[in-house]
């Protein structure tokens, strides 16, 4: 008899995204005519192609693979010196952050969930609501939680809840938490952190001998330069938080898979004996043993985005898509919608019509707009009465619709 982890039994059956497909499903079935023009504004993956610095250099890895004088077998499990080197030359210039620091991953989306492994049992865990539902379901998995309830909330962890009387960045706790995850800019609601609201939570992370894991996917698409892109933009940070990067939104990277996290020495956890030990060397301990590296050819692809023209074709793809979430900002604004986010993040965050429900607001924006929409609640208790829309999409799908946003409300 093989036992499983009951944890696992303990979650809500994907709720999001299958009641979504559900949905979108069963009108389409209904409305055929209609199903050709449905525009989706649901999940957050990007629609453009892959940058041309990103595809020539993955082409030319692929044929030095071929190559008997050239061609490499396992990588480092860290990750390859020429990325880590370019990351923190582009990304980390002046911010006290080294080439080793830097562990490269095959996405964030693996990192936030795999980081557990390194983390004991019994952390006070903390999570804004709404949230990146990863964050959720990993520690679930992990046996950090009770059984939820009947919004939704697990036992066990603390939701900081996310509105707009405090700009969707959560008020410092009360109470003293262990771990907490913050993301910013944010999905789903599209807001960015300032340098004050991040100072404050470093430091109540410092007094509490708490690590922050910074969720920093949506870095490329900040726009105001006075909003931090990294954490370690903070003084204390280094003492305190871990980060999360990707190449998935800012390179288009999500079908072809390249990320990292970056900690510095000096972050640390306590053993059972009192001791403080580097979460560094945990986490490389913890990949050598459990991962082979990313792809070399997709590791020399993220490389390219650090090269003149891949520079130079990023900053279209964010202009492209920051140009989306304005004309959505806009068409939102102009039909009387209360509207949030979208400046420095690809996520435009809508409060509904007066009277109704995140769940409301979609049936109607299917069935009269002919547009799906993500139902803010699905991200959490605090998201119900808002609703996202992403801003990945071509311009002629958001022209569309922000012209039927303005016919059909
Ligand atoms: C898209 C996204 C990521 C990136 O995930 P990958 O696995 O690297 O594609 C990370 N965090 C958040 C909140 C995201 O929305």
């Amino acid at each position: 008899m093989a036992r499983i982890n009951d944890n696992f039994l303990k979650l809500k059956a994907g709720y999001l995204f299958p009641e979504i497909g559900r949905r979108v499903g069963a009108y389409a079935d209904a409305n055929p005519d209609k199903a050709a023009s449905l525009i989706k504004c649901g999940i957050g993956d990007v629609t453009e192609p892959l940058p041309a610095a990103v595809r020539e250099a993955i082409h030319t890895a692929v044929d030095e693979l071929g190559n008997r004088d050239t061609f490499r077998g396992y990588g480092p499990e860290q990750g390859y010196d020429f990325l880590r080197e370019a990351i923190v030359e582009n990304c980390y210039a002046d911010l006290n952050i080294s080439a080793n620091d830097i562990f490269i991953s095959d996405g964030s989306k693996c990192d936030t969930g795999n980081i557990l492994d390194i983390f004991g049992k019994g952390n006070k865990i903390a999570v804004t609501d709404p949230v990146y539902p990863v964050y959720v379901d990993t520690n679930v998995m992990i046996g950090n939680t009770g059984e939820a309830d009947e919004e939704g909330r697990y036992e066990g962890l603390v939701y900081l809840p996310c509105t707009a009387e405090n700009d969707f960045v959560p008020a410092i706790p009360d109470e003293k938490v262990d771990i907490i995850y913050l993301c910013y800019p944010n999905n789903p609601s599209g807001a960015s952190a300032t340098r004050e609201q991040l100072t404050a939570w470093v430091t109540y992370a410092k007094e509490n001998d708490a690590i922050i894991l910074y969720d920093a996917a949506y870095e490329a698409f900040i726009q105001d330069d006075d909003v931090p892109r990294s954490i370690y933009e903070i003084e204390g940070a280094h003492e305190c938080a871990l980060e999360f990067r990707s190449f998935s939104k800012n390179g288009g990277f999500t079908g072809i898979r390249c990320a990292y996290i970056t900690i510095p020495e000096t972050v640390t956890g306590v053993s059972a004996t009192g001791e403080r030990i580097s979460i560094k060397q945990l986490w490389a301990r913890r990949t050598s043993t459990k991962f082979n590296g990313a792809s070399y050819p997709i590791q020399r692809g993220a490389e390219a985005i650090f090269s003149d023209a891949g520079k130079a074709q990023v900053v279209a793809l964010v202009d492209h898509y920051m140009g989306n979430a304005k004309l959505l900002r806009e068409a939102c604004t102009e039909i009387g919608l209360k509207v949030f986010g979208g400046e420095n993040a690809p996520y435009v965050w809508v409060a509904c019509p007066e009277g109704l429900t995140s769940w409301d607001m979609f049936d109607k924006m299917l069935t009269e707009a002919n547009v799906v929409i993500t139902p803010g609640s699905g991200f959490g208790a605090a998201g119900e009465g808002y609703f996202r829309i992403s801003a990945f999409n071509s311009r002629e799908n958001v022209k569309e619709v922000c012209k039927r946003l303005k016919a059909y409300l």
